[in-house]
């Protein structure tokens, strides 16, 4: 049997004096669905962070398909497959929908048999529900519509591991089912996928586990229907 595709041990991070991670283990499977909750400031984007490497942590080790990623940069963890999609959508806002999703398709190298780099950026944008967006600006989009194409262009590089930052934070209800299916899509093609969610009735249907931390501490981690009535998850969002 394959091992885990990520495997994280005795992660630590410090900000000055402040520990924002204080020794975290996560152990992802390949094609797992994974929530990471927890109240604001626990250390989840921080822990992703670490993870796809916009940060270094202080101490631990990260491992990745079998690979020692800890001291690697982010650039080298995205070849590897590490994609993220950030809490606030960055695209960039002057190109068209198109050109947004082909920029990071072209940077992973990721053309197949010569096929022509429009054409795959317009199956990447069918699969996630933007194709009718295809040629319009970037800046034109609606809140969801500019989710999508940031979870789009996370997936140009082609990952094994996904990791969705809030992005779902405001939507509709309606919103975050569209966006819901998307990732069920995603994830249904093999890819692991961590989801950091505020939105409890999103991340408990779409986790096969959860993990929540408090403070820089995992304080639980269970099936979704273990987690919910946890009292230590409780208790760290009663205080939130
Ligand atoms: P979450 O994503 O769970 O809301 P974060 O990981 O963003 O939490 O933050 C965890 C804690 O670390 C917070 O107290 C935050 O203020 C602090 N923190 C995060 N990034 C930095 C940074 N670059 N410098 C200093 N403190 C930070
Ligand atoms: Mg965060």
């Amino acid at each position: 049997m394959a091992g885990p595709i990520l495997d994280v041990a005795g992660v630590t991070k410090n900000f000055g004096g402040f520990t924002a991670l204080g020794g975290i283990d996560l152990v992802l499977n390949p094609g797992e669905r994974l929530g990471l909750i927890g109240p604001n400031g626990s250390g989840k984007t921080t822990l992703i962070n670490c993870i796809a490497g916009a940060l270094l942590c202080d101490t631990g080790r990260i491992m990745f398909n079998g690979a020692d990623i800890t001291r690697m940069k982010a650039y080298q963890r995205t070849r590897l497959g590490i994609a993220r999609s950030f809490q606030i959508p960055k695209p960039f806002p002057s190109m068209t929908v198109l050109q947004n999703v082909c920029v990071p398709l072209e940077y992973a190298g990721r053309r197949e048999g010569g096929r022509l780099l429009a054409e795959e950026g317009r199956e990447l944008l069918a699969t996630m529900g933007l194709e009718q967006q295809a040629s319009a600006d970037a800046a034109s989009l609606t809140q969801i519509d500019l989710r999508k194409l940031e979870l789009a262009r996370a997936m140009a590089a082609n990952p094994a591991l996904l990791i969705s930052d809030e992005a779902m934070a405001g939507l509709s209800g309606n919103e975050v089912d569209e966006i819901l299916a998307i990732l069920f899509k995603v994830a249904e093609r093999g890819v692991a996928i961590i989801m950091i969610e505020h939105i409890m009735r999103a991340v408990m249907r779409f986790s096969e586990r959860v993990i929540c931390l408090d403070a820089g501490a995992k304080i639980a981690e269970g099936p979704p229907d273990e987690i919910v009535r946890d009292p230590n998850v409780e208790r760290a969002y009663l205080g939130e």
